[in-house]
């Protein structure tokens, strides 16, 4: 069933859980994820973004995220990642996206709040949810080299970013970044314990594939209620892919969806997320 993004971010702030955010953009993918939420009877957020319109048509696959989501039996958020700009955004909500990020991150302070405060007045009038970014997640890179100027989330400037943007989440620079970490992770858990403290929005980890087991439960502890895996689905799929390399193209694909399945099973139940599509 197609869920509210509001609700779930917000039981899985109030229990101490994550709901997990997976981008897809393909049929094994979108299966794979879906299957995993079926077995584990967990809530979870499909996601796409315009870093994938290289690989698939947006606007015809929206209709295969949105048909499985309402078949699914288990609550299913259609999230847009990362938007880039008002015009995307209003396109992804013309096709089926419930719940949209609007990445506005990379500008100054006061830009960003007018830029969020923007689309908070436009999509909320649809009831659109917004989540938006302060600091700067940055992209893969030299990890060590990436933290030297890495721009974390300021928690002094939270509370006052939320109020006066009106978003409905807020994701938090805290030392991840996208992408394969070069080096392990160094996240700031006192950041996230503080801006959890300032705000009332449920906090976003993006970033989180390669980031350790235990880290990713502490940092739950600390406030994080919505954690997005990419990259750790993309590298299931390439470890089928190779093992199965032999066997015709129908099998891999097939290897594939379940490899993309076990690695989401393993997250949902490392965010705590199984079986509270029940509670
Ligand atoms: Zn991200």
């Amino acid at each position: 069933m197609i869920a509210d993004i509001r609700f779930w971010e917000q039981k899985a702030s109030e229990g101490h859980y994550a709901i997990p955010h997976f981008n897809v953009w393909n049929a094994e993918m979108l299966m794979g994820v879906i299957d995993a939420a079926e077995e584990l009877r967990a809530p979870i957020i499909i996601s796409f973004g315009t870093g994938f319109t290289g690989n698939t048509s947006f606007e015809d696959y929206c209709y295969m995220m949105e048909s499985m989501a309402k078949k699914a039996t288990v609550p299913v958020i259609l999230h847009w990642d990362h938007g880039r700009n008002w015009t995307i955004l209003k396109n992804a909500v013309d096709h089926c996206m419930n719940s949209v990020m609007r990445d506005a991150s990379a500008l100054p302070f006061e830009e960003n709040i007018a830029e969020i405060k923007r689309c908070v007045d436009y999509f909320h009038a649809y009831n659109i949810p917004v989540e938006a970014e302060l600091g700067h997640v940055g992209n893969e890179t030299v990890y060590e080299e990436a933290l030297a100027e890495y721009a974390y989330t300021d928690p002094s400037q939270a509370k006052e970013f939320v109020e006066r943007t009106g978003c409905d989440s807020l994701a938090v620079a805290v030392g991840n970044v996208h992408g394969v970490y070069s080096a392990e992770p160094k996240i700031r858990f006192d950041i996230i314990e503080e801006v959890h403290k300032e705000v009332s929005v449920p906090l976003v980890l993006h970033g989180a594939s390669g980031i350790g087991d235990e880290d990713i439960k502490k940092a739950i502890k600390c406030g994080i209620a919505k954690i997005n895996i990419h990259t750790e689905l993309c590298q299931a799929a390439m470890e089928a892919i190779n093992e199965h390399k032999d066997e015709p193209f129908l099998a891999v694909e097939r290897a594939v969806r379940e490899a993309v399945k076990e690695r989401a099973m393993y997250k949902i139940k490392l965010f705590g997320d199984d079986g509270r599509a029940d509670e």
